[in-house]
């Protein structure tokens, strides 16, 4: 019966992270001991104060549907942050709270994208993007980068990519999986050519803003001329350790907002209600409440980066934020290691799983096929013993 599918369903490809993590998982339950550097997700427990937010509002009985939105109260509370963080002034009309930041990107590129529309994908890039616009019956054309551009793509590129049929790019700042954050004036400069291109959108994804190392990033509506076709996407997974929690939201213009209340409306209905009562405590945290973590991100990127750069053939950029490296890998391919050849980054990714009992992600499924992806959200001696395994079988 499964060739009864949709078309669409049938051709969409799983996700690469959450395969991975499924594999490695598989392997874990076989009585191999797998460490898993494959997800995007804190090892962090949900801070006290916003846990207790949600035990009270569960005894004040918040149980109803909520607003297909989101509460009013989460939506000032969402404007007073990205005021103070993003420097964007957005009214609760033209905010709406999802499940997750992955809904809020699905409804963006939903309610925007037409058969056959382009969607500029500058690489590397999160891996459901693609999927997503593929979904929407839109073509990804991707700009590429690497490691020599600290994986960052230039005005030049950004012009050349676009035609009369673009109607999105998606930025990604700081970035999964390359950690890398565009500085304001490399934003302007993008901007100066977008300014030449009225109809074409941008969605800027900032989940990981507050996870940076020094350089706050610059959010892309904050350019006075681009703030009417920019949508801010942001949520609450990363920074405040909530993954499980599914909330993500969009400031937008108002007529965007509104036709993903539309969609939302009928297809999900509001995010989940005692959710949003802590995210309101989550957003208007000061950002000082999470440097614990960010600090300890910090500490093991520095350390993950120093042991990998020891590891032959491991090419590395610093990055500047997120949880993730992204090393060039491309001088083990056409080697052969432990018996196997290595044509490209998902074999040398599957070498890493079968031989040094380590999960990482190829970057091939991020658009970039010299890299692969290894999360550090897990622990420095996790971290120190996955990094020891991979120098072992390498060498
Ligand atoms: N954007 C990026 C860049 C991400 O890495 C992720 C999570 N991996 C998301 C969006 C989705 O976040 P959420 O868990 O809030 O759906």
């Amino acid at each position: 019966m499964k060739h009864l599918l949709s078309e669409d369903v049938s051709n969409l490809p799983l996700s690469a992270t959450l395969s991975m993590a499924k594999k490695a998982r598989e392997l874990k339950k076989q009585g191999k001991d797998i460490i898993s550097l494959s997800l995007g997700e804190p090892d962090f427990n949900t801070p006290d104060f916003i846990k207790n937010s949600a035990i009270e509002a569960i005894n004040q009985n918040y149980n109803s549907y909520t607003p297909v939105d989101g509460y009013l109260e989460l939506k000032e509370a969402i404007c007073v942050k990205f005021k103070r963080d993003n420097n964007v002034d957005y009214k609760p009309n033209q905010i709406v709270v999802s499940t997750g930041a992955k809904q809020s990107i699905f409804n963006v590129m939903r309610v925007l994208l037409d058969t056959d529309d382009e969607v500029i994908l500058p690489c590397p890039y999160w891996v459901s993007y693609s999927a997503i616009a593929t979904l929407c019956g839109a073509k990804s054309v991707e700009i590429p980068s690497d490691i020599s551009t600290n994986f960052k793509i230039t005005p030049e590129q950004l012009e050349q990519a676009i035609t009369p049929k673009t109607k999105m790019i998606l930025f990604n700042s700081p970035n999964n999986p390359s950690g890398t954050i565009y500085t304001e004036s490399e934003y302007r400069a993008l901007a100066k050519i977008l300014e030449k291109h009225p109809n074409i959108f941008i969605l800027s994804d900032e989940i990981y803003e507050h996870i940076n190392y020094g350089e706050k990033p610059f959010s892309f509506a904050s350019i006075e001329n681009m703030y009417n076709r920019t949508i801010t996407v942001n949520g609450l997974a990363k920074a405040f350790a909530m993954t499980g929690w599914r909330i993500g939201y969009i400031g937008a213009p108002e007529w965007i907002a509104k036709a993903c209340i539309k969609l939302q409306g009928q297809v999900t209905s509001g995010t989940n209600c005692i959710a949003q009562r802590c995210a309101i405590t989550a957003v208007l945290a000061d950002p000082s409440k999470i440097k614990y973590m960010v600090d300890e991100f910090k500490n093991r990127r520095d350390i993950v980066i120093e042991l990998l750069s020891k590891v032959n053939g491991f090419k590395l950029n610093i990055p500047q934020g997120a949880f993730y490296v992204f090393p060039d890998i491309s001088a083990f391919f056409g080697k052969t290691i432990k018996g196997k050849t290595i044509k490209n980054a998902t074999d040398f990714s599957m070498l890493l799983l079968e031989e040094a009992n380590v999960a990482t992600v190829t970057g091939e499924a991020f658009g970039q096929p010299n890299c692969i992806r290894l999360s550090y959200a897990t622990s420095e001696i996790q971290l120190r013993e996955a990094i020891k395994r991979i120098k072992t079988i390498l060498e």
